[in-house]
C-alpha cells in the first residue's frame, strides 16, 4: 500500500464529496451522542465530531442487513427484482471502528459462506468502508478483553486516524489506494509528527480500555465454563433485569436473526419481507401448530433464551464459524434498560467455575 497521507480537517467535506456512491452514511455527533446518520442529513462539523467520539450507539448493520427488507415479489402486476434493486445501490460507510471491522469479518463468515446470502453479498460488494481509529472508548467498550484493538486492522478501504487538525489516511485495499490516488489534491504527505500523534492516541485509548476493564475476567474456555454455570444464582439475578425488549440484539453489529412474512400489497400482488427478530423475544422460535394447541417452542423459558445469547456468541459461533460472535463494542450494555453488562455476566461465569468447578 502507498505511504499514509494527511487529510486536513477543512478538507473532510471534500473527501466525503469525492465518495462516488448513491448513499453515504457517517458517524455524526448529535446532542453529545455519536450516531450513524445519512451524510445528507447532517453538517460536516457533526461528522467531524462523530469521527473523534467513541463509537456510535447504533451500528452500521442496518445498512447491510436492513431492519425490514423486501426480498421477493410475486403474483400479478409489475415485478421489479428486489435483489437487482439492492445490487444497483452503492454505499459508503464512514466511521467503521476496529470492532466494526471485526463485525464485518464475522458477518462475512456467516453470510458469505456457501451458498452466500444474496442480498448481503451484493450490498457488501457495493460498499466502500472508510474506517476510523477510536480517539476514545465508550464506558462499556471491551474490545481489548476479546483480543481486539481500538483501531481497524482489516477489511477497510481507507482508515482515518484523528490527529491534530486532521487525519492520517491510510489505504487498506486496492479500492482505497485508487480513491486516495484519484483524489490526491485533497491530501498532503503525513509527517513523522502526524504518525507520532497517531501512535500516542492509539496508546492512550488502549490504556483507557485497560483501566476501565481491569476488574473483568473473561472465560477462555467458555464452552466448558457455561454448562457448569447454568444453575448459578447470578443468572437469576441478571435475568431479573431483562424485560425482553430486544434492544441488545437490535444494536448488536453481529446479531442477524430474522423472520419472514408474506403480505398482499395490491389485489393479486404479493411480497415477502425479511425483518429483524430477536432471540430475546417471547415469541422467538415458536413453531406453528394446530389451532388451540400449545405451540412447540424449543426455548419456552426466559432463562434459556437469556443464556442462549451468551452461548451463541461465545460457544456455538466458534464451533460453526471459527470466530466469536461478539466484538466487544459494548452497545448492548449501553442500551439495556436492565443495565445487564455482558462483561459482568461473563466474569461471573468464570467465577462460578473457579468457585465450584
Ligand atoms: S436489552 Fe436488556 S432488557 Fe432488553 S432484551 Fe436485551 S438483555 Fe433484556
Ligand atoms: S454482544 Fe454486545 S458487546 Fe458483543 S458485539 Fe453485540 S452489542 Fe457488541
Amino acid at each position: 500500500m502507498a505511504e499514509p497521507k494527511f487529510l486536513a480537517e477543512n478538507m473532510l467535506g471534500s473527501f466525503l464529496a469525492c465518495l462516488e456512491t448513491a448513499r453515504k452514511f457517517a458517524n455524526a455527533l448529535i446532542d453529545g451522542t455519536a450516531l450513524w446518520k445519512s451524510v445528507d442529513d447532517v453538517a460536516v462539523e457533526q461528522i467531524a465530531g462523530g469521527l473523534r467520539s467513541a463509537r456510535p450507539l447504533n451500528s452500521f448493520k442496518s445498512v447491510l442487513l436492513p431492519a425490514r427488507e423486501l426480498v421477493a415479489r410475486y403474483g400479478e402486476g409489475e415485478q421489479k427484482d428486489p435483489l437487482q434493486e439492492a445490487a444497483d445501490s452503492t454505499v459508503a460507510l464512514v466511521g467503521v471502528r476496529g470492532c466494526g471491522c471485526r463485525a464485518l469479518a464475522y458477518l462475512d463468515a456467516v453470510m458469505l459462506n456457501e451458498p452466500p446470502e444474496s442480498f448481503y453479498r451484493v450490498r457488501r460488494e457495493n460498499t466502500i468502508v472508510i474506517s476510523v481509529d477510536c480517539a476514545e472508548a465508550a464506558p462499556t467498550c471491551f474490545c481489548d478483553l476479546l483480543g481486539g484493538n481500538a483501531y481497524p486492522e482489516e477489511l477497510f478501504d481507507v482508515n482515518l486516524s484523528p490527529v491534530e487538525s486532521g487525519y492520517v489516511a491510510a489505504a487498506g485495499s486496492k479500492k482505497g489506494s485508487e480513491l486516495l490516488e484519484k483524489n490526491q489534491r485533497l491530501f498532503s504527505e503525513a509527517t513523522p509528527a502526524h504518525l507520532e500523534q497517531m501512535r500516542q492516541m492509539r496508546q492512550e485509548t488502549a490504556e483507557q480500555l485497560r483501566q476501565q476493564n481491569r476488574e473483568y475476567t473473561f472465560p477462555e474456555d467458555f464452552q466448558e465454563d457455561l454448562p457448569q454455570s447454568v444453575e448459578g444464582m447470578f443468572w437469576r439475578y441478571e435475568l431479573s433485569g431483562c424485560v425482553q425488549c430486544g434492544g441488545c440484539t437490535a444494536v448488536c453489529p453481529t446479531c442477524y436473526c430474522f423472520l419472514l412474512y408474506d403480505g398482499e400489497r395490491a389485489p393479486g400482488a404479493y411480497e415477502r419481507v425479511r425483518a429483524w427478530d430477536s432471540c430475546q423475544f417471547s415469541g422467538y422460535a415458536v413453531m406453528a401448530g394446530p389451532p388451540g394447541a400449545t405451540k412447540p417452542d424449543p426455548r419456552r423459558e426466559h432463562m434459556s433464551k437469556f443464556q442462549h445469547r451468551f452461548a451463541h456468541k461465545f460457544w456455538y459461533d466458534l464451533v460453526n464459524w471459527g470466530v466469536l460472535g461478539c466484538v466487544g463494542c459494548g452497545r448492548c450494555g449501553q442500551t439495556c434498560p436492565g443495565a445487564i453488562d455482558l462483561r459482568r455476566v461473563l466474569s461471573e461465569v468464570k467465577k462460578e467455575r473457579v468457585e465450584h468447578g
